[in-house]
Formats: C-alpha cells, sequence, structure tokens
C-alpha cells in the first residue's frame, strides 16, 4: 500500500518517533503547525476512526493520553485534531490524531473561526438530528 504513514510505521520513511504501543506510535509531523507539532496513529491502515476495531481506537487514544502531557507542557495548551475524511480536511488517508501546542499569540483561532457564518437551526432541524443521531 502507497500510505506514507505505513511506510513509518514499518521503518521504510523515516520519522521521529516519540512513543510506541503494541498497536499505536507517536512522531512528530514533518511540516510542522508549531513546534512539538505530533502525530499519533494506529499501526494498522485504516482511514476513519470508525473502521478501527475498539481496541485499536482505545490504544490510539490511551497513547494520545501519555502524549499529551508532554506536548502541553510546551506552551500550557494544546489543540487536538483528527480530520475523519477527505472532506474534512484529511489528506493522508490513514487514521491520526494531530496535538498541536497553542499559545494566544498564534493566529489560529478556535475551531468556530473555521467556518464562515453561525448555523441557525429550526426546532425540528435540531429534533431530526437529534432522532437520526442519538441512540
Ligand atoms: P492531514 O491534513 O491529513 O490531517 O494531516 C497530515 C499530516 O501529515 C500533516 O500535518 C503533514 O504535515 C504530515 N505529514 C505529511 N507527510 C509526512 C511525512 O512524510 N512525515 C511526517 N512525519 N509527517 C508528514
Ligand atoms: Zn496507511
Amino acid at each position: 500500500m502507497d500510505c506514507i504513514f505505513c511506510k513509518i510505521v514499518s521503518g521504510e520513511i523515516p520519522a521521529k518517533i516519540l512513543s510506541k504501543t503494541s498497536q499505536s506510535i507517536s512522531f512528530l509531523d514533518a511540516f510542522p503547525l508549531a513546534k512539538g507539532h505530533v502525530l499519533v496513529i494506529p499501526k494498522n491502515h485504516h482511514q476513519k476512526i470508525q473502521d478501527m476495531s475498539s481496541d485499536e481506537n482505545a490504544d490510539l487514544f490511551s497513547l494520545v493520553h501519555k502524549i499529551i502531557s508532554r506536548v502541553d507542557s510546551l506552551t500550557g495548551s494544546t489543540l487536538l485534531a483528527v480530520h475523519n475524511g477527505k472532506d474534512a480536511g484529511q489528506e493522508v488517508p490513514h487514521v491520526h490524531v494531530h496535538l498541536v501546542p497553542r499559545s494566544s499569540s498564534d493566529s489560529a483561532g478556535a475551531i468556530h473561526n473555521m467556518f464562515d457564518s453561525e448555523l441557525k437551526l429550526t426546532e425540528s432541524e435540531i429534533d431530526e438530528l437529534h432522532h437520526k443521531l442519538k441512540d
């Protein structure tokens, strides 16, 4: 499979690896948005979070939990992000969690700044979504 992150897992291409578990690894992003931008990925190739087994998912997020305090110590605040699908901004189609150190002087703002306008939903639209998404 021609996947950059699978090649990092296999050692075919180099990366600044930080930590490994049986099912996940973390390493420095090669094109960081901030000093200390880290990626955490499952070793197996899956495009989306929901494609992983719950065991792989638990392992991935336990590694995020382990690494987040190290990353967070760099600036005191961290953005966690997953582009879960191409239209969500995913360029590498292998699940990865971004850990990006943030500071008040960076220009990124809050997640709300990604969207142009505030969405106004009617009560029936909200009820329909609630019905569609709940257990
Ligand atoms: P996406 O936009 O898919 O959520 O993010 C992919 C991330 O992978 C980007 O932040 C990009 O900088 C990083 N990346 C792309 N190619 C490489 C690579 O070869 N090595 C490492 N360490 N990171 C990479
Ligand atoms: Zn892959």
